[in-house]
């Protein structure tokens, strides 16, 4: 049975440096393997049988992370999720994503070679670059995974295309073997929609998934009002530009007027008005600004709101079908 486990900081860590485009948040790590996945495997790496987003480290032979080849499995697996997310965000319906549906198009077209398929190949070749380099994140002198805080700078001076900067995805496939794709992958996407249906980790995913949603609305939120208030701000700034330009206009103005009765005071008249205008055109034109950037701020709210709205809707639906409240 697999277990969901919480991997160790420092393997944590050793993650988000060798691959930043990957949101590890939405990656779960199990213990031991799926049970229908043959026993004597040493991993896999799968998208969530029923979420739209998120995958699965399942460590089949040991999660030991004193042990380095924990860590190099690890790493292994997790040049695979990079490459899922490197298509179309790793996105898709339970295990009907491009990224992965890729995988097999490439596996067929490699005589369904387990190790010439280049998604494995390229896995393979960073998990042995990463072993060349000898690089331990986990400091066990004291019993306990701790993270060496030089690993990053050791990566870097060891290989820094260890480090996965834009997605590496393989490029491979023939027709047909994209055609066996179209009908292998769906039935492989069912059946293990069902296989997973009742799984009590689904439940701790999606309250994952309602957590990271209400996160989520938090962050965007406070990303709206600090917006808005640059946008005011901004509003104050352009309006006292605007107060000077005024007066400095009308300063010039009554210099520069003629010196004769009733010129003088006909020009005196005229630039009095038109710095009034002036004036009161400004003091209009900061109220348009401060109203406009009031209604986006709104707009901005409310669609947060609205987006946070659907996804907690939709969690709640989906852990009510799978009777999770009750387990
Ligand atoms: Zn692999």
């Amino acid at each position: 049975m697999a277990t969901p486990i919480a991997i160790p900081d420092c393997a944590k860590k050793l993650l988000l440096v060798l691959y930043p485009t990957v949101d590890w948040s939405l990656v779960m790590f199990f213990s031991g393997l799926p049970w229908w996945v043959a026993s004597g495997t040493a991993a896999i790496t799968l998208p969530n049988p029923l979420g739209i987003g998120g995958y699965r480290i399942y460590l089949g032979a040991s999660t030991d992370f004193c042990d380095q080849a924990t860590i190099n499995t690890l790493v292994h697996e997790a040049f695979h999720v990079q490459q899922f997310t490197g298509i179309a965000g790793g996105y898709g319906v339970g295990f009907l994503r491009p990224g992965f549906f890729k995988y097999f198009v490439c596996f067929f077209s490699n005589k369904f070679k387990y190790e010439d398929n280049p998604y494995e190949k390229e896995a393979y070749a960073h998990e042995d670059a990463f072993i060349a380099c000898n690089i331990k994140p986990c400091d066990c002198s004291t019993g306990q995974p701790v993270y060496n805080p030089t690993t990053p700078d050791d990566i870097v001076a060891c290989n820094p295309d260890l480090i996965v900067r834009k997605p590496r995805i393989p490029d491979c496939g023939t027709w047909w073997a994209f055609l066996l794709a179209l009908v292998v992958v769906p039935i492989l996407a069912i059946l293990a929609f069902i296989g997973h249906l009742f799984d009590y980790w689904n439940c701790v995913y999606l309250q994952m998934q309602a957590q990271q949603c209400r996160e989520w609305g938090i962050s965007r939120r406070q990303e709206c009002s600090a917006w808005a208030d640059q946008g005011y701000e901004q509003c104050t700034e352009w309006a006292d530009e605007g107060y000077s330009a005024c007066s400095q206009w009308a300063d010039w103005g009554s210099s520069h007027c003629c010196d004769w009765w009733p010129c003088s005071w006909a020009c005196k008249v005229l630039v009095w008005v038109s710095n009034w205008v002036c004036v009161v055109s400004v003091w209009i034109a900061n109220v348009v600004c401060h109203v406009s950037v009031w209604i986006v701020n709104m707009v901005c709210i409310a669609w947060t709101w609205i987006v946070v709205a659907i996804c907690l809707i939709w969690t709640t639906i989906l852990r009510t079908i799978l009777l999770c409240w009750w387990r």
